[in-house]
C-alpha cells in the first residue's frame, strides 16, 4: 500500500500518536469538559463515540447526530482534532459534514464485509484519516480485507487498531490481545500504522498502563484510550475509562524505546 502519514508523520519524537476521550459523547457538557482537560494535558485528538454498537437493546446507543455538534464546539474551544466511530453511509455523510476530523471503523463492523463497503463507498473522493479496529474475532484476513476495502476507495491516510479479540474462556482480558496477530499485520501490510486500544483490551482501568507499554514495546505508533472527566458516571464502557489527570500520569511513565526501523 502506498500510505501518507495520518497527520504528520510518526517519528522517535511524538510517538506514540496519542487519540483520548470518552467511550461516547454524553452530554454536551461532559463532552466539552473531558476535552478541555485533555487539552490542558497536551492530548490533539479527541475521540468520542456518537453512534454506538451495543451488543444487546436497551443499553445507551449513542446520542446520535446531535453529538456532532459537541464535536465542533471541542473543536472551537479547545482546538483539538475530533474522531468518532462510523459504521453506515449515513454515519459517513454526517460525519463528515461536520467536519469530524478522523473516522474509525469499529470492531463490530469489520467484521461485516457488506458495512465495511458501504463505509468504502461512501468515503470515495474524500481525503480523511481512518483507522480500522480488528474483527471481534482472530481473523486477520478480516482485518486485511477491511484495510484493503478502505484503500480502494482511494483512502490513503490508514491505519489499523488492535482492540483485542473476545473470548469465551476466563482471561484477565476483556479482549485477549493475541498480540502474534497485529505482529502478523504488521509484517503483511509493513507501511499500516497499528494504533493500540488498551482500553477495550484490558476493559479495566488497571491495565491499561500495562498494555499500552507493551503496545510501544512491539513497536506500534499510537495508542486510542478511553478517558472521561468521571469515569464513573460513564454511560457506557465506565470500568475502563480513566480521567484526564490519570492518562496524563501513564503516559509520561511510558518508555519509548529507540526503534530501528
Ligand atoms: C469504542 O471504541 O468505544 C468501541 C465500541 O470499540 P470496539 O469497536 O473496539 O468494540
Ligand atoms: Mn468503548
Amino acid at each position: 500500500m502506498d500510505l501518507q502519514p495520518i497527520f504528520e508523520p510518526i517519528t522517535e519524537e511524538n510517538r506514540p500518536l496519542v487519540i483520548a476521550g470518552p467511550c461516547s459523547a454524553e452530554t454536551e457538557e461532559q463532552t466539552v469538559e473531558t476535552a478541555k482537560q485533555l487539552a490542558s494535558k497536551g492530548i490533539k485528538i479527541f475521540r468520542a463515540g456518537i453512534w454506538k454498537p451495543r451488543t444487546k437493546p436497551g443499553g445507551f446507543e449513542g446520542i446520535g447526530s446531535e453529538g456532532l455538534s459537541w464535536l465542533q464546539t471541542v473543536k472551537q474551544e479547545t482546538g483539538m482534532l475530533t474522531a468518532t466511530e462510523v459504521a453506515t453511509a449515513k454515519h459517513v455523510e454526517e460525519a463528515l459534514k461536520a467536519g469530524v476530523d478522523l473516522l474509525w471503523v469499529g470492531a463490530r463492523t469489520t467484521t461485516n464485509p457488506f458495512a465495511v463497503q458501504e463505509v468504502a463507498d461512501t468515503l470515495k473522493g474524500v481525503d480523511v484519516p481512518v483507522l480500522v479496529k480488528n474483527p471481534v474475532n482472530p481473523d486477520i484476513e478480516l482485518w486485511i480485507g477491511g484495510l484493503e476495502r478502505i484503500y480502494n476507495a482511494g483512502i490513503r491516510r490508514l491505519g489499523a487498531i488492535h482492540r483485542g479479540f473476545s473470548t469465551y474462556d476466563k482471561t484477565i482480558y476483556r479482549n485477549t490481545p493475541q498480540w502474534h496477530i497485529p505482529i502478523e499485520l504488521r509484517r503483511r501490510l509493513p507501511e499500516v500504522p497499528i494504533i493500540c486500544d488498551p482500553s477495550h483490551i484490558g476493559g479495566r482501568r488497571e491495565l491499561i498502563a500495562s498494555i499500552s507499554q507493551q503496545a510501544l514495546d512491539l513497536n506500534f505508533e499510537g495508542l486510542i484510550i478511553e478517558s472521561h472527566c468521571t469515569p464513573d458516571d460513564a454511560w457506557s464502557d465506565k470500568n475502563q475509562q480513566i480521567t484526564p489527570d490519570v492518562l496524563a500520569e501513564i503516559l509520561t511513565h511510558l518508555v519509548v524505546r529507540k526503534t530501528n526501523q
